[in-house]
Parts: C-alpha cells; sequence; structure tokens
C-alpha cells in the first residue's frame, strides 16, 4: 500500500521549494524574466496521474506541452512528481539519521536545477540513458555547491547519503 505525505509533510515540501527557489534563483542568477520561462508544477503523490509514478524514485520529473504558444519553448512545462511513499520509507529507515525537512529541500533543489538547465538547453530532456546519468551527476554536484551556504550537519547527512553515485531516478523514463 502507498503512503502519502500528510497535511504538515505537503507544506513542508511547499516550504522547501520556496526555499530551493530562492538559492537556485541566487546561484543561477535568474532574472525574473528568465523565472516566468521556467514552469513547473509540484505534485505529491495523491494527485499524481499512472505514468507519473515512479517506484523506487523521490521523484519523477516530467514534461509537458500545452497553450498556444507559437514557439515549442512557450508550451513547455515540467511537474516534479514527488513519490511520498519512497520518500517516507527513506526517512524510517534511515531512523534518525535524516531528517525530512533536509531530505525535502535537497530533492527540491535538484529538481529545480533540471529545470533551470533544461530550460537554459544546458541539459537535454530528451537525451540518452548514458547522457542522462552524466547529467545527474552534473546536477548533483551543482545541487551541492547551490546548498553549500546552508549546509549544516543535517543536510551534510543527506548529501552524503546522496552522493555522486546516487541517482534519483527523475529522469528515467
Ligand atoms: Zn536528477
Amino acid at each position: 500500500m502507498s503512503r502519502y505525505f500528510d497535511a504538515s509533510q505537503i507544506s513542508l515540501a511547499g516550504r522547501s521549494f520556496s526555499q530551493a527557489e530562492q538559492l537556485a534563483g541566487r546561484y543561477f542568477r535568474v532574472t525574473p524574466g528568465e523565472w516566468k520561462k521556467c514552469r513547473y508544477d509540484v505534485k505529491t503523490l495523491a494527485y499524481l496521474d499512472k505514468q507519473e509514478v515512479r517506484e523506487g524514485a523521490f521523484a519523477h520529473l516530467c514534461r509537458y506541452e500545452y497553450g498556444e504558444e507559437p514557439k515549442p519553448e512557450g508550451r513547455q512545462f515540467y511537474r516534479i512528481c514527488l513519490q511520498d511513499d519512497r520518500i517516507l520509507n527513506a526517512i524510517d529507515r534511515a531512523h534518525s539519521f535524516i531528517r525530512p525537512a533536509p531530505l525535502l529541500l535537497y530533492i527540491a533543489a535538484h529538481e529545480l536545477v533540471h529545470v533551470i538547465r533544461f530550460v537554459r538547453g544546458e541539459g537535454n530532456f530528451d537525451a540518452t540513458d548514458a547522457e542522462k546519468a552524466n547529467e545527474e551527476e552534473k546536477v548533483h554536484r551543482i545541487t551541492r555547491n547551490l546548498l553549500k551556504p546552508i549546509t549544516d550537519t543535517d543536510l551534510n547527512l543527506v548529501l552524503e547519503c546522496f552522493s555522486d553515485r546516487y541517482q534519483l531516478g527523475d529522469l528515467l523514463q
């Protein structure tokens, strides 16, 4: 049976994304105009469609096209699909070592780095699996640097547990 975030965990996820947006904005020097192009939303497991659910991943990044915009880039938006059950299980398994707040912040920052890189054309959503593995490593490195100004013991543990070799599984199709 799937486990879902409760109300307090959903609001924690929301706060994590706001904080990650601020940190990523500063790190990448994202202008307000550029933020407008970074169209994304965040959904938790209870609100996901079947194809958005990924077992064994913390998050799944989907790209959709919508609207009447003439340019393809203008029609695209990203959906960050949080897999509540996997996240909750990881927290339980680690007992008190992994805290929910730093784990969610790490996931949020990692996903936003993907979105910004895709929108800027620095990462390719339609890449091959080998290229995606490469992109994952890059994104992990960037996420680490981006979080550096606020890294404390708890966040460091999250970063260490999810080392370069660790894949969030978010780009796999
Ligand atoms: Zn990723």
